[in-house]
């Protein structure tokens, strides 16, 4: 039998194995809760993420481009997303006053009520994670953290905005250190995501 991480006999012998089907698992979880919102609210997986995205992004974030990066699909599939979002008055289009060419995305109020129903989606998780003991939490983030970044090392993950990439980011050995707010970031505090990032040049 091939060489796989889902081949059990192989699996079940390797806790290296054993991580990365867990993740599937857990990936999994993520399509299925999307898709109880999908069939709650008439929205596709992708429209839903598009919404929560706007709701919570910079107006620069907020284009197809970025969108396309940001959720590793095509231009034409996220304008499709997009369109149908306009067409339900969920988003409107906002052209930039400074090149009638370029434009963002912004949600309207029935697209913020949209995003209300939505958001907690992942809920389920969230709360399974707060139950955790504060050790298991940091482990784990810290796990997360180092593979989300090897990921976008290997260009798996496209657009990012975490610490470790951004131009801000001082690490000495010991300690990780934002320049910008001028903190010491343990481990918790690293962000996957952050409003401040700016990319190392
Ligand atoms: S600006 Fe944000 S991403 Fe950059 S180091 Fe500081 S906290 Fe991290």
């Amino acid at each position: 039998m091939t060489d796989s991480i889902f081949n059990l006999e192989q699996q079940n012998s390797s806790v290296d194995a054993k991580i990365v089907a867990g993740l599937e698992r857990v990936g999994e979880v993520f399509r299925v809760l999307l898709w109880q919102q999908s069939r709650d609210t008439g929205l596709s997986p992708i429209q839903i993420q598009v919404l929560l995205f706007l709701a919570f992004h910079e107006p620069t974030q907020c284009k197809v481009g970025y969108l396309a990066k940001e959720f590793n699909l095509t231009k034409p599939t996220i304008s499709d997303a997009v369109k149908v979002l306009v067409q339900k008055a969920l988003v409107d289009r906002i052209t930039d006053p400074l090149d009638s060419r370029s434009h963002h995305l912004e949600l309207t109020p029935a697209g913020k009520q949209m995003v209300d129903q939505t958001s907690s989606f992942a809920d389920v998780l969230h709360g399974l994670v707060q139950s955790f003991g504060q050790e298991q939490k940091t482990i784990l983030y810290e796990s997360l953290f180092k593979l989300i970044f090897e990921l976008t090392q290997r260009g798996l993950i496209q657009v990012q905005r975490m610490c470790k990439t951004c131009r801000h980011y001082r690490f000495d050995g010991q300690i990780h250190y934002c320049g910008l707010l001028q903190i010491p970031l343990e481990a918790g505090l690293l962000r996957l995501d952050c409003p401040e990032h700016e990319q190392v040049l």
